[in-house]
C-alpha cells in the first residue's frame, strides 16, 4: 500500500480474502481496469484474454444483466445500454446507412417516433410510419431500399396489438429486418425471436428493472454480426450503462417474473371492474372481451396479457380528469410504466398533447382517457381507489 506523508491512501487495497463468496453480485463502479503488462492489455484487446479495460467499453455489472436478458429472450451476446432510447438508437443508427429506408409503427414510443421523423432524415435515412396492425398498410410502405421495420407489439396508450405473424412473414419474404421493441410485453408474455423477429429492444427502465430507479436499455440481434455492430456503435456513441444502474436492475429483475404475473392478473381484474363501472365509458385491455384485437392478443400473448389498462371516464372533461388524479390516493400521476406502484398517465396532457385535437380524438384520446400501469397493490385495494376517484370525477363534472 502506498501512503502519502500524512498517511492517506490513494488507491484502495484489494478486498480482504474470504474462503466463502458473496451471494449477491458485488457492485463494481470502477471506470478503469488495470492490466499487468502491455502484452496482456494487447491480448485483452485482441480478445485472447478476457478482461475489462474502460467502463464505456463494458463492465461486469452490465454483463451480468445482459446475460440474464439473453436467457429470457433466447438470445446471445445482447448489449446493455444507458437507456431504452439508447437501445432504439443502436438498432436504427448502428445498423442503417444513408440511402436506407425504415418503416416504423405509427404508434411507437414518442421518442422513437421523433428519432424517425427528425433525426434519421438528417443522416439520409428515409422513414415512413404505418399502422402495425394493418399488414396491407405496412406492405404498401415497403420500397426496394427498405432495410428495417420497427414495431411494438402492444401500442401506447390504446393497447392495440400489432399483426406480428403477418409482419414476420412479410419481413422474411422481402429480406427486411424486423425489430421489435418488447418493452410493454416483456419476454414473459412474448419472445420476439420465437416469432420471427431479427432484433429485440427493451427499455429495461420499465417492467424489467421495475422500481423506477434506473434508466437502462437492451438490444440484441439474432445475427451476432449485427449485434456486434450495435455494440461498437453503443461504445463509440457513449450509450453505455452505469454500473450502479446495472446493479439495481439485476436486483429488480430477481423478482421480475413474480411482479409481472401479479401485475398482469391484477390488470385483468381491474379491466373487468372498470368495464362494469357506470362512470366508465370504455376500457381497453388486450385480453378483454371488448378489445378489438382480443383474438390476436390471445394468439400472441396466451393467457399473459400485460400490466397496462386504459379507460375513459364517461363524459370526462379536463375538470373531471383533474378531480380523478387528485382523488386517486396513493397512485402516482407520473409518465412512466412498470413500477411496483400503480401509475396513471393522461395522454391528452402529456404524450399526445402535441397532436392536433382531431387526430387525438381519432385515436379515442379524449380528456377523460387515462392509461394505467398496474403495480403490486391488492386488486381489491386498487378497485376501491378507482371507485373513489371515479366518483370524485363524476361529481366534479355535475
Ligand atoms: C420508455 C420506453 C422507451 C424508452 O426507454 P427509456 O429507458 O425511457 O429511454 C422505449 N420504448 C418503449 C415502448 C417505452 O415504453
Amino acid at each position: 500500500m502506498i501512503r502519502n506523508a500524512k498517511g492517506s491512501v490513494i488507491r484502495p487495497e484489494p478486498l480482504p480474502e474470504s474462503a466463502s463468496h458473496p451471494v449477491v453480485t458485488p457492485l463494481s463502479p470502477s471506470v478503469v481496469y488495470a492490466s499487468e503488462t502491455p502484452d496482456m492489455l494487447d491480448a485483452q484487446y485482441d480478445g485472447d484474454l478476457q478482461g475489462y479495460t474502460y467502463g464505456r467499453e463494458g463492465q461486469p455489472n452490465a454483463d451480468v444483466v445482459a446475460r440474464r436478458l439473453d436467457a429470457m429472450e433466447g438470445a446471445t451476446g445482447g448489449v446493455l445500454t444507458g437507456s431504452g432510447m439508447a437501445a432504439v438508437s443502436c438498432a436504427l443508427m448502428g445498423l442503417l446507412r444513408a440511402g436506407d429506408h425504415v418503416i416504423g409503427g405509427s404508434t411507437l414510443y414518442g421518442r422513437s417516433l421523433r428519432l424517425m421523423a427528425e433525426d434519421l432524415p438528417r443522416f439520409g435515412i428515409d422513414t415512413t410510419l404505418a399502422d402495425p396492425g394493418d399488414l396491407d398498410a405496412v406492405a404498401a410502405a415497403i420500397r426496394p431500399e427498405t432495410r428495417m421495420i420497427l414495431v411494438e407489439v402492444v401500442s401506447n396508450p390504446t393497447l392495440r396489438v400489432a399483426d406480428m405473424q403477418g409482419l414476420a412473414r412479410l419481413c422474411a419474404e422481402r429480406g427486411i429486418l424486423l425489430a421489435v421493441d418488447n418493452t410493454f410485453t416483456t419476454p414473459r408474455a412474448y419472445q420476439p425471436f420465437a416469432h420471427g423477429a431479427d432484433i429485440v429492444i427493451h427499455s429495461v427502465t420499465k417492467l424489467l428493472a421495475g422500481h423506477s430507479d434506473v434508466l437502462l436499455g437492451y438490444v440484441v440481434a439474432r445475427d451476432p454480426a449485427l449485434t456486434e455492430r450495435m455494440r461498437v456503435f453503443a461504445v463509440t456513441a457513449g450509450l453505455s450503462p452505469s454500473p450502479f444502474d446495472s446493479w439495481l436492475a439485476e436486483r429488480g429483475m430477481l423478482s421480475f417474473d413474480l411482479r409481472f404475473d401479479r401485475a398482469q392478473a391484477t390488470a385483468a381484474a381491474l379491466a373487468d371492474h372498470l368495464a362494469a363501472h357506470p362512470g366508465v365509458a370504455r376500457v381497453l385491455y388486450p385480453l378483454h372481451d371488448s378489445h378489438p384485437d382480443q383474438a390476436r392478443a390471445r394468439a400472441l400473448l396466451g393467457a399473459q396479457g400485460c400490466n397496462m389498462v386504459s379507460f375513459e371516464l364517461l363524459g370526462g372533461d379536463r375538470a373531471s380528469a383533474n378531480a380523478f388524479t387528485r382523488a386517486a390516493d396513493g397512485l402516482s400521476f407520473a409518465p412512466t410504466l412498470g413500477d411496483v406502484g400503480t401509475t396513471l398517465s393522461h395522454p391528452a396532457s402529456s404524450s399526445h398533447r402535441g397532436l392536433p385535437e382531431a387526430d387525438r380524438l381519432a385515436l379515442g384520446i379524449t380528456e377523460g382517457f387515462f392509461r394505467v400501469s398496474v403495480g403490486l397493490e391488492d386488486a381489491d385495494t386498487l378497485k376501491g381507489i378507482f371507485d373513489h376517484a371515479i366518483s370524485a370525477a363524476t361529481s366534479e363534472r355535475r
